[in-house]
């Protein structure tokens, strides 16, 4: 594309966040033409999350808490009754299903083809902004009025030596890109690099592929996550007569450590005071100083985050089965650096140890540090002033109605932002229960509207299954 073209809204990221800005907007009585829609690499509307082809891999959220509106939270589920897969599934049981991601794909791609018809879908990259234009990679730009970053997730940050294995077949630096496709045989072994989320969707499809080679999984802790479970009532936590997010991180770490020792003296699961803490994380995040947020991150955010992102109990079986079975091996180990090995890729640890595979993949999670981003669109963005980091340096800075805030601490006429690219903002703000309220919250940024409470309501869920 080489000529300009117009809108009224230009939205630079085409998963959930920028799809479903668009859709509210669309809803709010934007016309539908004013709006176009950039992204890359998948087809708008799937984004990293539902852009996966694979059917085993599911939702780590159950099917009730995943409605795109926050207004009308039982959507999803009454959407799922127009596939004929679900049409024998009882009510109550269907609600609590973790339904294959890429059928969630199917249906933010339902609601842009009804809300949407007239949008404009640009597979572009957005790599500059400048006198209201939005510019392409390749050339071609888009006028815009305002422009909304909902550039999503970045790639895990490169490991040291990885610079050298960008073209090696046994490294896999991206693991949202299809690795898969160059499996090495069983009897070598593949090593995963992280023990989250990523790695627990790496293991899944090794399995539905049914590679019997050893895994390896490594990071600092060597903490898989949890599985979800059924909680008990626990109306003592939050003690009634106290504000969260007043009491700063010490007084809140033991109070917390306290209610789990409670639950487990009952018998019961103390990720349950994580469960309840959610509809108060983002407050209290924001009531931290930065020196508590510093030492939140240092001491509790490995721990917070196992609990708190948990996956679905048969995905969960399925790892357990691999540990088991002995085909998967945990290290809790530091990485040193990666380095070519023959046909293989060494990974080094910092206590001197090594591990070796035919495949090695980087899931250690999305890159964190703001300032070194990869975008070569938020680094123009940086370089230009337009938008600068938060204090943690994990994001860009934005006021409470989302507009983007200058170097010079000045309020953007034109750029708004959300998703995880407000994680030093918000702390908590990757999962569809937080982003659905940010996107109705930035279409009515955008049309001038009053925020209403649905978007107001950050997160309004319990965890528990
Ligand atoms: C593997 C995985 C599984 C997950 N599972 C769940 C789940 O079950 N439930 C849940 O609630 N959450 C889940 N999440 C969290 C998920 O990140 C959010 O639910 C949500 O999908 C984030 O959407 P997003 O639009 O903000 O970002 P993304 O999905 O990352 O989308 C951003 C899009 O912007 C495009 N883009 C970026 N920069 C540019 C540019 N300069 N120009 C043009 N396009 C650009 C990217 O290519 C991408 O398509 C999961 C995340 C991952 C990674």
């Amino acid at each position: 594309m080489s000529h300009t073209l117009f809108t009224q809204v230009t939205i630079i990221g085409g998963g959930f966040s920028g799809v479903m800005t668009a859709v509210n907007l669309a809803r709010l009585g934007l016309p539908s033409s004013e709006i176009t829609i950039l992204n890359t690499l998948r087809p708008a509307g799937r984004g990293v999350a539902y852009g996966t082809r694979r059917m085993e891999h599911l939702l780590n959220v159950a099917a009730r808490n995943m409605s795109a509106f926050p207004d009308l939270p039982d959507h999803f589920v009454n959407w799922l009754r127009s596939r004929s897969e679900f049409d024998l599934i009882r009510e109550n049981e269907l609600r609590e299903r973790f339904i294959p991601r890429v059928i969630y794909g199917d249906y933010l791609r339902s609601l842009m083809h009804h809300h949407l018809p007239d949008a404009r879908l640009v597979d572009a990259e957005a790599v500059d902004y400048a006198n209201r234009m939005v510019l392409l990679a390749g050339g071609g730009s888009i006028e815009a009025g305002r422009v909304v970053l909902a550039t999503g997730n970045e790639a895990p940050a490169d490991l040291p030596g990885a610079e050298s294995l960008q073209e090696n077949p046994a490294w896999a630096g991206n693991p949202w890109l299809p690795w898969h496709e160059r499996l090495p045989p069983d009897t070598e072994s593949i090593v995963l690099l992280g023990t989250g989320l990523t790695t627990v969707d790496a293991i899944i499809t090794l399995r539905a592929l049914g590679w019997l080679g050893r895994i390896h999984a490594v990071s600092r802790h060597g903490w898989l996550p949890h599985a979800h479970f059924r909680g008990v009532e626990y109306p003592d936590f939050p003690p009634a007569d106290t504000d969260l997010a007043a009491l700063g991180l010490d007084r809140l770490a033991a109070l917390m450590e306290d209610h789990c020792a409670r639950l487990r003296a009952m018998g019961a699961n103390p990720a349950i005071i994580v469960d309840k803490m959610r509809p108060h994380t983002q407050r209290i995040w924001q009531g931290f100083s930065l020196e508590q947020r510093l030492a939140f991150t240092r001491q509790h955010a490995a721990r917070w985050n196992v609990l708190r992102h948990r996956i679905a109990p048969e995905i969960h079986a399925q790892i357990t089965s691999a540990q088991l079975t002995g085909q998967l091996q945990v290290h809790a180990e530091n990485i040193e650096h990666v380095e070519a090995a023959g046909a293989r890729v060494r990974v080094h640890f910092e206590g001197g140890g090594q591990l070796e595979g035919g495949l090695v993949i980087n899931a250690t999670g999305p890159r964190t540090r703001f300032s070194s981003t990869r975008s070569v669109l938020l680094r123009n963005l940086l370089r230009r002033g337009l938008i600068s980091s938060d204090d943690m340096d994990m994001g860009a800075r934005v006021d409470g109605s989302h507009t983007v805030i200058d170097r010079d601490g000045g309020v953007s006429p034109y750029l708004l932002a959300l998703g995880p690219l407000l994680r030093g903002t918000y702390w908590e703000t990757i999962a569809v229960p937080e982003l659905r309220g940010q996107a109705l919250r930035v279409a009515e940024t955008i049309l001038g509207q009053k925020s209403t409470p649905a978007a107001e309501t950050p997160v309004m869920m319990e965890y528990m299954i």
